[in-house]
């Protein structure tokens, strides 16, 4: 039987084939990823994001299961809208805990010369192994990851997420020893994210240690999801908290220095940084 990297065994069918479990599909996402993008969002999460807008995606496990070929069908007949940068993401719920389902179907999208894209908080990740060699396969399928940064402060991190943020940031610079390009993401949330003292450390961190980063985005909180918690129940655990002003976010983007990031303009699928 195959096992993934933390020892579970991996769903397959009956014929073999790797099941992912996954919550739901968007035809055409615009602001996941480079381009126009079929985007697959992931079962499962192990963070509680206190102001995440998907507690839906948080159970591991339930969902719809599908095979690699069969997301490819329904991507398929999208292809003609995805130009030279769109493709396919994989976004969750947290992707990187169905890693080898993500190996599967981006292995299959190379072989059709598809642009592949994972959005990822990496908080499953680790440089130990078998984990670790999973994840360098798939990376070789792997055009460009989206990543979020939570907080810079791996406390702070823990109070907003449930989580420490040291492996976290290891990611994001291991993506830059490798010279794999990605998009750093950060929600910027009143009380919590948006204060300039954080803001600042967390423009520095990417400007001294990362090589690799395309863009930064400043993404506004938003009480979209709010609903979902109180029709499943879930305490809201920023209620009252209203989304940041215009100011708040030109304020934030001039503090992570967004501008400086324009690599996403020239970037093409296989393109490493230096
Ligand atoms: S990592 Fe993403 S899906 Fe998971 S709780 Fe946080 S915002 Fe929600």
């Amino acid at each position: 039987m195959t096992t993934n990297p933390y020892l579970k065994p991996v769903p397959t069918n009956e014929k073999g084939e790797i099941l992912g479990y996954v919550h739901s599909i968007e035809t055409f996402g615009a602001v996941d990823g480079p381009g126009i993008r079929f985007v697959v969002f992931m079962q499962g999460c192990n963070m509680r994001c206190k102001f995440c807008h998907n507690p839906d995606t948080w159970k591991k496990n339930v969902g719809t299961t599908m095979t690699a070929d069969e997301v490819l069908k329904k991507a398929l007949p999208y292809r003609e809208f995805w130009g030279e940068q769109g493709g396919i993401t994989l976004s969750g719920g947290e992707i990187l805990l169905q890693p080898e389902f993500a190996l599967d179907l981006f292995t299959k999208c190379k072989e059709l010369g598809i642009s592949t894209c994972l959005d990822t908080c990496g908080q499953p990740f680790t440089r130990r192994k078998p984990w670790f060699d999973t994840f360098n396969k798939l990376l070789d399928v792997t055009d460009i990851l989206l990543v979020d940064i939570k907080h810079i402060d791996s406390d702070k991190h823990k109070l907003l997420t449930g989580f420490p943020n040291e492996n976290i940031l290891d990611l994001c610079e291991y993506l830059s020893e490798i010279g794999k390009p990605v998009w750093i993401r950060h929600v910027l949330i009143p009380t919590q994210t948006d204060f300039d003292e954080d803001l600042e450390k967390l423009g520095d961190y990417i400007k001294t240690h990362l090589r690799n980063v395309m863009k930064v985005e400043v993404l506004p909180y938003h009480t979209m999801g709010v609903h979902k918690y109180h029709e499943m129940g879930i305490p809201y655990r920023l209620e009252g908290v209203e989304p940041p002003t215009q100011d708040r976010v030109e304020n934030a983007e001039r503090l992570l220095h967004t501008k400086d990031y324009e690599g996403y303009l020239t970037w093409k699928p296989g393109m490493k940084t230096d």
